[in-house]
């Protein structure tokens, strides 16, 4: 089994769930005991959505490069970096390592796809929806996104600073977000991409108008298969 560098913290809600996720996939596949062979390193949230709001984002990559080769040092043999919004400097943290980093939007963009679907609403932070560093990828896997409108975009980034990264649940913000989700269907939507990490512990897909691709659930999963694909190293 291959270990698992986690870079965590971004926020420490969600990160959570990659470690209850991809330990229980591991469980799954291999039964008994097993459970997954990963490093954590987990940094502070708040120091880096300051840099985020700035517009600094060669801070961000600096420290997140930092924590990656770190990692890399200590063991790992790929990096799984626990958000959505930084993989805005996932090429220079690429640029930094020796071993794989895998792409949360290259996985989402894959599960879509596999589903058949090829026109998916995009909720997320309002970095991850307004810059192209991450419509760009689903673009270049060949699928339709759309937007939620200017306002509602304002409101959903609210939602996840304000309330999910600080553990806030509100049911009006639920409702609303649903109400997003409804929208999308209503535009031509096939499914909606929940291109941020909090937000999978906040929607019920039952709920939901439409199938939901959890990013954090599919980069999680993505994580301990890929930890599985070869043989065990000394067990
Ligand atoms: N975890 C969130 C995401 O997936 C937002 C927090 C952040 O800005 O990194 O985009």
């Amino acid at each position: 089994m291959k270990t698992i560098g986690l870079l965590g913290g971004l926020s420490w809600e969600s990160t959570l769930s990659y470690y209850k996720i991809i330990n229980e996939t591991v469980q799954e596949r291999l039964g008994g005991l097993h459970s997954a062979k990963l490093l954590l390193c987990s940094v502070d949230f708040a120091e880096v959505e300051r840099w985020q709001a700035a517009g600094d984002w060669d801070k961000c990559a600096a420290l997140l490069g930092d924590a990656a080769c770190r990692l890399e040092r200590a063991g790992a043999d790929f990096i799984v970096l626990c958000t959505n919004t930084l993989h805005k400097v996932a090429p220079e943290i690429r640029a930094q390592l020796s071993i794989p980093l895998l792409h949360i939007a290259e996985v989402s963009a894959r599960a879509v796809k596999e589903a058949g679907l090829s026109a998916v609403g995009l909720l997320g932070t309002r970095y991850t929806l307004r810059q192209d560093f991450y419509t760009d990828v689903l673009a270049q896997a060949g699928l339709r996104f759309l937007l939620p409108e200017e306002a509602a975009i304002d409101a959903v980034d609210a939602i996840i600073f304000d309330e999910l990264c600080r553990g806030i649940v509100r049911e009006e913000s639920r409702a609303l977000l649903l109400r997003q989700i409804e929208a999308f269907r209503a535009r031509g939507a096939q499914g909606v991409l929940l291109g941020c990490t909090e937000l999978g512990l906040f929607i019920n897909p039952e709920d939901a108008a439409l199938p939901l691709f959890d990013s954090a659930l599919l980069h999680a999963r993505a994580a301990a298969l890929t930890a599985l694909s070869d043989p065990p190293k000394g067990g």
